[in-house]
């Protein structure tokens, strides 16, 4: 062998055995999460493993597609995104490979996991209604907002939306199908007008009578409550806020997860990932970042706005069986007329 090729040789060796070395030293994270707390977060993990994070970041629609699109060659290894419908049309896609991660499974409560994929924060759908204008009593159930003396007085973020998906899905598991579109009807039948914008828009145009309540989920509302600008305050003070479904099955819940992609090409550092994001420290970054639960068994936060939101009986409706329900609540919702 000619020196100059031994030399060739030799460094070539040494960069893939490096690339090897570097692969088990890399997660490629694929996140619909946008919250500056999530940073700290990994900061944290690569101090603590040693493993760096290359975080792509996008729209969770988006986020999906990109995963599908780039096949067997997609550097992906976790996929975090929102909402339990979410996840479960990236489940059914295939984009997921069995979770196996020891820590997730000891310390996230079963309902809140699936053998793909786990949940790692909650959020409850609540109603809030305009103190003047509405009174509590009207207003104690999701059915409530569908009877005809709320007539002009909904606002809603549109139903095709997977928050409000999840909800129609989880209406579906208790009420069954024919409730479900009765009360998606009526629903329609009492919008203030047609649905646009988030949740804290319908939560602005309730404060501002445009309408007289609407669903939303709570990290909205706790956003607004630490909010320091007076505009903020002024929407907080003007709202009640109600967690519908006591005294039946309980507030809708859904979850913020994540999954290790099928073909991660760093499989052992995502599981670990996982495992991480399931620790206590982990969780009070992930969630209270977005002023969110925690799903961990026995993990609290100290976070002045849940506190003062209160506790509340969640309904207990595992996440998996949530998800197989959310295509008929679109069929549902397309029905009714809720775009
Ligand atoms: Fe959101």
């Amino acid at each position: 062998m000619k020196p100059t090729l031994r030399l060739l040789t030799l460094s070539l060796l040494s960069a893939l055995a490096g690339l090897a070395q570097a692969q088990d030293k890399v997660l490629n994270l694929y996140s619909a999460r946008h919250y500056q707390t999530d940073e700290a977060l990994y900061t944290d993990f690569t101090r603590q493993t040693g493993i760096k994070i290359n975080r792509i970041e996008g729209k969770e629609d988006e986020l999906l597609e990109r995963i599908r699109n780039e096949g067997a060659r997609s550097p992906a290894d976790v996929f975090i995104t929102v909402d339990a419908a979410r996840l479960a049309i990236a489940d059914q896609a295939g984009v997921f490979q069995p979770m196996q991660a020891k820590g997730v499974e000891q310390r996230i409560p079963a309902h809140l996991r699936t053998p793909t994929w786990a949940a790692f924060s909650t959020r409850a759908r609540v109603i809030a209604y305009n103190k003047a204008a509405i009174k509590p009593e009207q207003v104690q159930t999701y059915g409530d907002l569908a009877h005809p003396r709320l007539k002009n007085q909904v606002c809603m973020r549109s139903g095709a939306h997977p928050y409000n998906l999840s909800l129609g899905a989880a209406i579906i598991a208790h009420e069954g199908l024919p409730q479900a579109e009765a009360w998606a009807r009526g629903l329609v039948a009492n919008f203030a007008r047609a649905p646009k914008g988030g949740d804290t828009d319908q939560l602005r145009a309730v404060a501002a009578g445009e309408c007289g309540v609407t669903i939303t989920n709570t990290y909205y509302l706790a956003r607004l409550m630490r909010s320091t600008k007076p505009e903020d305050q002024k929407v907080v003070a003007a709202l009640g806020i109600v967690w519908p479904n006591q005294a039946t099955w309980g507030t809708h819940v859904n979850v913020s997860g994540a999954g290790i992609v099928k073909t991660a090409p760093n499989a052992e550092a995502a599981r670990r990932f996982l495992d991480y994001l399931a620790s206590d420290r982990a969780q009070i970054y992930f969630a209270d970042g977005n002023n969110e639960w925690p799903t961990a068994k026995g993990v609290k936060v100290d976070n002045p706005a849940l506190k003062q939101l209160g506790s509340f009986k969640a309904d207990t409706l595992p996440i998996g069986k949530l998800a197989q329900h959310t295509a008929e609540a679109q069929k549902v919702f397309d029905r009714a007329g809720w775009r």
